[in-house]
């Protein structure tokens, strides 16, 4: 095989620490082992291929992860001491370049076509009976069916066995250099392995983002007040824009090939022959099941669909291809697309309106959202007349005009998504949309983000931002005041009743009831409820104040440590940045919020109202006797009478620890309805997966 075992013993034993990879780089220096080290070096780039090669071509590692930084990190340490021995194609190199200003165009050396859609079995049968016409009689051929995979078409060039461009489809015929990105993926091996390899390879695939990868990288920035992505692949070309190839490296994307040309040396007849070859060098490709007729091609279709669900990745249908080379070259091409291959589509809900009007909405952090209405459609069993359009960049992505007609998406629980305009019925009145230079709601100039995708509203007593404090800090998962409802939070705001969150703890039984559609009894109900949201505990105040990069799992920690916001208040940056889990960025963000005259003044004013500022200790002793105590347990899929929030609430009551990705330190899994993907994970690592009932018993709760 392509990856025999390592012939010698790493040296280094599974345990190896940081300060012994030095020391052993230091011993190295100090004896000028120089032909020890080269020897290492070439054995670790070895090595670290032979484990990408496990992990993504044949899914079946060997090590773990940490096992796995552990053999780069003592590769970096020898190459650190050793630069004139780095490589372009040691996997150190992966994220080795600096941020880029841009990405280059580059020519196709073959267009890059895409694929004829078909929704249903007619369609296919049609696609059939096509080709044997073409054909003639008599003619046999075999049809290939592999997954369609939801991400970002690629296409790999290799000169001599070396990864030297990678590019993106673009319109066919010109795509982005995205090189320096691609190299950040696993996935995609920088040089090809063992020999036998064309001068140049070609291969087209698909970049995309592993579900239980996309959701911790979610999660991770749901903690720290980013915006989150909408779905995998508008992650994936997101991630793949990105200027720092770094970013690409942390968020794990993935690859599969599809796409092959044959060397006439290989003399082979058929596609899937091609795909043998193209693994043998380390190349991950797409899974494809040979079918012989129309018949077997129909079960992989619903074979796929039944699958769908379970699949770590995304897809959107299967692709259908014909698997002989000399049928494909004989069928040819039309202007846009392959004859040989075709799409089969799996229903989404997809519907065509036309886009009457954007207005902009201004987020609690000042962020400006374009959000686009519609004439009303039904998707899914629901009427939508409006979508967010995320940013100006996807506005200018997709290049929409009032006047258009637009296709309008849902799929799965995704919330609707203008996902493309059909130029050609595009009105000669229809009207560009231009960033506004002011705040729609408080007419302050509008200012970029340094990134450059976000405009915002930088005035700290904009209106819509002071609405959009308050809804949050009320939101369920902070303080969770659930009659402060959105068309109250209007009036308060509104009538200038409240111009800061803490107002609410001062508000008057005659001001509330004086709202409309608000009784003496509702004010009495909404008050209770003011006063109860006291007692949240600090954590949660803490995330309810809306600082920035300071989400729920962030304050928790911070809370964990400090124990109320006095002392952390009291803390330095410094020793801010010595916790676990607390990066620079957020040391800065949380000092820089309790120095300001404006966060100062909103604590004092939150402890005057009395809101709870700190934890309440617990006697050792019944700490002790919890019943989850020394417990890691993670929560998936919807629990029948809890929330997320207080499912993790529930676990921490009982002196468990929440953790949001299984992993083997994991205790176990509670799975509710539409459990994701880590209940699969669970069960590859034997984690112990238990339901809602099981749950309330070990909760002490049944
Ligand atoms: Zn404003």
């Amino acid at each position: 095989m392509a990856y025999p075992r390592s012939s010698q013993p790493l040296f280094a034993g599974a345990g190896v620490s940081r300060q012994y990879v030095i020391s052993i780089v230091k011993c190295y220096k100090g004896s000028r082992m120089s032909d020890a080290e080269k020897k290492r070096i070439q054995q670790l780039r070895e090595e670290i291929r032979r484990h990408d090669w496990l992990y993504y071509v044949q899914a079946s590692p060997e090590i773990s992860d940490r096992r796995y930084d552990e053999l780069m990190d003592e590769l970096k340490a020898l190459e650190a001491a050793n630069p004139e021995l780095i490589t372009p194609d040691s996997p150190t190199q992966r994220v080795g370049g600096e941020p880029v200003g841009g990405f280059e165009t580059v020519e196709h050396a073959e267009a890059m076509l895409s694929i004829d859609n078909t929704y249903n079995a007619d369609e296919l049968r049609a696609f059939d009976a096509r080709i044997r016409k073409v054909l003639g009689q008599g003619v046999a051929f075999h049809y290939v069916v592999e997954p369609k995979i939801d991400g970002v078409a690629v296409s790999l060039l290799y000169e001599d066995g070396t990864l030297t461009l990678a590019a993106t489809r673009g319109d066919g015929r010109r795509g982005d250099n995205i090189t320096a990105n691609t190299k950040a993926i696993r996935a995609i091996p920088l040089c090809l392995h063992g020999g036998g390899f064309p001068a140049r390879l070609f291969v087209t695939g698909e970049i995309y983002w592993p579900r239980k990868e996309f959701d911790a990288c979610n999660e991770r920035r749901a903690a720290e007040g980013l915006e989150m992505f909408k779905n995998p692949r508008n992650g994936t070309a997101g991630t793949l824009k990105q200027l720092d190839p770094k970013v690409v490296a942390e968020r794990r994307l993935d690859f599969r090939a599809y796409g092959f040309r044959a060397e006439p040396e290989w003399q082979v007849e058929r596609v899937t022959q091609v795909v043998n070859k193209v693994k043998g060098f380390g190349i991950p490709v797409n899974e494809m099941t040979p079918c012989g007729g129309l018949d077997e091609v129909n079960a992989e279709i619903d074979r796929w669909s039944r699958r769908r669900a379970e699949l770590d990745y995304e897809i959107d249908g299967v692709v259908i291809k014909v698997d002989e080379i000399a049928i494909r070259e004989a069928l040819g091409r039309t202007s846009r697309y392959p004859r040989w291959c075709i799409a089969y589509k799996y229903e989404t809900e997809r519907a065509e309106t036309v886009l009457r009007s954007v207005d902009f909405q201004v987020g609690r952090l000042g962020t400006i959202t374009p959000v686009a209405h519609f004439d009303p459609v039904a998707l899914g069993g629901t009427t939508v007349s409006s979508a967010s359009l995320h940013n100006f960049d996807q506005v200018e992505r997709l290049d929409l005009r009032v006047g258009d007609t637009v296709m309008v998406e849902k799929a799965g629980e995704i919330i609707p998504q203008v996902v493309e305009v059909l130029r050609e019925s595009r009105p000669g009145d229809a009207q560009p949309i231009a960033p506004p230079q002011t705040c729609p709601a408080c007419g302050a100039k509008t200012s970029r983000d340094a990134g450059g995708v976000y405009l915002r509203c930088v005035n700290p007593e904009c209106s819509a931002q002071i609405r959009e404090r308050l809804r949050f800090f009320a939101g369920r998962d902070q303080m969770d005041i659930d009659t402060l409802g959105p068309a109250v939070i209007d009036q308060l705001v509104t009538r200038g009743l409240v111009k800061h969150f803490a107002d609410i703890y001062a508000l008057r039984k005659e001001e509330i009831a004086g709202l409309e559609r608000m009784g003496e009894k509702s004010a009495e109900n909404l008050l209770a409820a003011i006063e109860e949201s006291k007692s949240r505990g600090p954590a949660r105040l803490l995330a309810a104040m809306g600082i920035r990069h300071v989400g729920g799992r962030v304050a928790e920690v911070l809370i964990g440590h400090y124990e109320g916001i006095d002392a952390l208040a009291a803390a330095s940056q410094e020793e801010l940045t010595e916790i676990d889990e607390v990066g620079p960025v957020i040391a800065a963000t949380v000092c820089e919020f309790f120095a300001s005259d404006a966060g100062r003044e909103t604590i004092a004013r939150l402890k005057n109202a009395g809101v709870k500022m700190s934890v309440e200790k617990r006697r050792q002793a019944d700490e002790a006797n919890l019943p989850l105590v020394g417990k890691t347990v993670v929560v998936t899929g919807t629990l029948e009478g809890f929330s997320r929030r207080e499912a993790q609430d529930a676990i921490k009551m009982a002196g468990g620890k929440v953790a949001s990705s299984v992993s083997k330190k994991t205790d176990f899994v509670v799975a509710g309805d539409n459990p994701g993907s880590k209940a699969k994970t669970a069960r590859e690592l034997g984690v112990e997966t238990i339901d809602c009932q099981e749950f309330l018993k070990r909760i002490g709760r049944s």
